[in-house]
């Protein structure tokens, strides 16, 4: 491998990138439509001829706080496709919220664009400018075909993203997302089997991307007979190896004989075409939008199928994120009892399913609007920016403070004497901090905040 060319490139696209946060140039050539669509919020058709930026971000529910979800980056064969990709996501990112009690809306967003070919500084940047016009109505994180690497560059032109791969950030979500799918697969062995024990079960995996990779470690070490497939032959053979799995070709994963299934790669891959062929008790997996339709969760039930809802079985990587908003700061500890608690949420579900004689799917929507018409796990209280560890701050004296001129603040806490004023001069400190931490962008908290007061919460 030529490495100089690849350290040309890299100094090259970094200086283009610094030229253009200099110049702010692609938060004047964006262009945003709003598209009405019924049922959602808004949908925004964003373009910039400049960066040749062609996306949509969608924001469906924002009642239980800020509309949060990932930018997804494909070469989407038409508009349309984009457009019902994006409105799928972004309802199962509100769902998803809802039943995490996470106080996150529901929103996403898709850039049309071969993330091979076409992802350029340029265009995420871009993509980053629109973000901030919107003013924290939407956060955006990684997503398929968008890295960590990425949301770092989408940071220079926006406040609003998480999932950074840097301190007091909570990084990639994979392998929180992948615990969490552990746990909904132990959750369906229990359903079926009595027992969330996976010792002996025979376990498919389809897709070994950021997810599946994490995934079959966990199932490995519990013992489970792993089958696998990926499109990526090398990447399949490696991990085959590491793990002494079985291998099958794309075409043939979803038709193979095991105990439980799991889908870690796109979506819609139960349909019409492919419901026939399962030959599995139980499809638990990370994908999102597995269903092509609602309807296919029933068809699911009627073949004996036990169904873990995507958007519940996958919510670990935004549990993740949303602990970034913790008053003390994020910590990878605070999310893990959450999403260790997946395990409870779907058993829940499979027993109100069970009850109503409905599909898993249909227990876990009607769960997500009965916590949603009442508000339950609502973001009311104001958060802390929280990227640094420290006493929190009182909202009302905060928002005096942020009126008053920051040398002043700092000239009063200079002439406040100890000992009774220690208490206060930590508390005036604690100001001062964040409102340095809010003036030097460090993350999009306070503007969160703000966004939170504005609109009433
Ligand atoms: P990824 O892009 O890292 O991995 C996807 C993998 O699937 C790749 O290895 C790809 O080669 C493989 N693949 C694609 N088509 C395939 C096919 N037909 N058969 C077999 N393999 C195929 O994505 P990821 O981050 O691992 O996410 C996987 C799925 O989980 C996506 O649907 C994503 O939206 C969803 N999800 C991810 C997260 C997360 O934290 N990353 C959270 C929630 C949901």
């Amino acid at each position: 491998m030529n490495t100089g060319i690849l350290d040309q490139q890299t100094q090259d696209s970094k200086k283009r990138l610094a030229s253009l946060v200099q110049e702010g140039r692609a938060a004047s050539t964006v262009q945003l439509e709003k598209i009405p669509v019924k049922g959602y919020e808004q949908v925004i058709k964003v373009t910039d001829n400049q960066s040749q930026l062609t996306a949509i971000i969608a924001i469906h529910d924002t009642s239980m706080g800020p509309a949060l979800g990932g930018i997804r980056i494909q070469p989407y064969a038409s508009w349309d496709a984009a457009l019902e990709d994006v409105l799928r996501l972004s309802k199962g990112m509100t769902y998803k919220s809802a039943v995490a009690e996470v106080g996150f809306g529901g929103g996403k967003s898709v850039i049309i664009a071969d993330p091979k070919t076409q992802k350029t500084p340029e265009l995420l940047f871009a993509m980053g400018s629109a973000i901030e016009k919107l003013g924290g109505q939407y956060i955006c994180a990684e997503d398929v075909g968008c890295t960590t690497e990425d949301c770092k560059i989408i940071r220079r032109a926006t406040k609003y993203v998480v999932g950074l791969a840097q301190a007091k950030s909570s990084g990639d979500p994979g392998p929180f997302t992948a615990w969490g799918v552990f746990r909904g697969v132990q959750s369906a062995a229990k359903k079926l089997f009595g027992s969330e024990w996976l010792e002996g079960r025979t376990i498919a995996v389809q897709g070994l991307g950021n997810v599946g990779s994490h995934l079959i470690n966990y199932l490995f070490w519990a013992g489970a007979k792993l089958i696998l497939s990926d499109i990526d032959p090398v990447k399949l053979q490696r991990l085959a190896a590491k793990y002494g799995a079985k291998t099958v070709s794309p075409d043939q994963i979803l038709s193979v004989e095991c105990d439980i299934l799991c889908p870690c790669a796109l979506g819609g891959c139960i349909n019409d075409q492919t419901i026939p062929q399962f030959r599995c008790k139980a499809i638990a997996g990370a994908a999102n939008n597995q269903l092509l339709k609602g309807s296919h969760a029933l068809d699911l039930r009627e073949r004996g199928i036990l169904y873990a809802p995507d958007f519940v079985i996958n919510a670990g990587g935004l549990l993740n994120v949303a602990a970034e908003l913790e008053e003390e700061g994020y910590h990878p500890s605070f999310p893990r009892s959450k999403i260790h608690r997946i395990y409870d949420c779907l058993l829940a579900i499979y027993d109100i399913a069970e009850k109503n004689k409905d599909s898993t799917h249909a227990a876990a929507i009607a769960l997500a609007d009965y916590r949603i018409k009442y508000g339950l796990g609502k973001r009311i209280t104001i958060s802390f920016c929280g990227h640094y560890r420290g006493p929190s701050v009182n909202d009302r004296s905060s928002e005096i403070l942020e009126n008053i001129p920051l040398v002043a603040i700092v000239h009063i806490c200079a002439s406040l004497k100890p000992p009774n004023a220690t208490l206060i001069c930590l508390r005036r400190l604690n100001l001062v901090l964040d409102i340095f931490y809010s003036l030097f962008n460090t993350n999009g908290f306070y503007q969160v905040r703000r966004w939170k007061r504005s609109n009433a919460f």
